[in-house]
């Protein structure tokens, strides 16, 4: 078997056990794709995941940033107790009118708030309007701006917040110090920032699985 199947096959056995899509995700992935959005959104597993830190963390408010369907804000929303705020922040209206649809039909229109904009745009208004702090910030939208949405995200936590970043290890190429890659560049200084920053520890976690070789960071905010 190859390597890629291995790790699909793998994603199916424990997701058949522990990970349930049910109708509200399962639809959310079909209407995306119908309307031609990239499948670019969190795996089953990494969205139950998701979900768990949040519940773990005890989240009633979650900052998104990259909504595209609205799959992994369902898995997030999901997680919020009655009364708890999810605000989503999304700069393409065609993925913003299909997360809204979907959103809605998962039965959390009233939790969901989704911006639309760019989010270096939409991140300075919630500043403003003192919308934070947030307990949990995923971070998911275009990695060369990882660096900026890291400094917004820690303007718009406090300590025990829980700061996630996707899409961190690009099948190895974060590894390349000259990457020509703006995404690769802006993961790396993600990181960097991480690192030299006093209010944040953090991990790094590679993942393989149904969606190739990638991983995550978690960073939990401390002071
Ligand atoms: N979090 C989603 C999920 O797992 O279901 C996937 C998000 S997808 C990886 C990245 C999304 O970020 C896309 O929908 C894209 O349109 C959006 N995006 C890209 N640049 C953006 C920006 N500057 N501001 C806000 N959203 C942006």
């Amino acid at each position: 078997m190859s390597q890629q199947l291995t790790w699909t096959a793998v994603d199916d056995y424990f997701n058949g056990l522990l990970v349930e899509e049910d109708s509200a995700l399962l639809d959310a992935l079909r209407d995306s794709a119908a309307a031609g959005l990239p499948g670019h959104q969190v795996a089953a597993n990494q969205g139950k995941l998701l979900n768990l830190i949040a519940r773990a963390r005890g989240a009633r408010s979650v900052l998104e940033i990259g909504t595209l369907g609205g799959y992994s804000t369902i898995w997030l929303g999901r997680a919020l107790p009655e009364g708890g705020r999810l605000v989503t922040l999304e700069a393409d209206a065609r993925c913003a009118e299909v997360a809204r649809a979907n959103v809605a039909r998962a039965g959390l229109a009233d939790v969901v708030d989704l911006r639309l904009g760019k989010a270096l745009d939409t991140l300075p208004l919630l500043v403003e309007e003192g919308a934070g702090p947030f307990d949990l910030v995923f971070i998911d939208a275009d990695k060369p701006s990882n660096p900026d949405y890291l400094r917004w995200a820690l303007r718009l936590t406090r300590p025990g917040s829980v700061i996630v970043g996707d899409n961190v290890v690009r099948d190895g190429a974060v590894t390349d110090p000259d990457s020509d890659d703006p995404r690769v560049q802006g993961v790396r200084r993600f990181t960097e920032l991480i690192a030299a920053e006093p209010r944040l520890t953090a991990t790094t976690v590679q993942t393989v699985g149904s969606k190739g070789y990638d991983g995550f960071t978690l960073a939990l905010v401390t002071g």
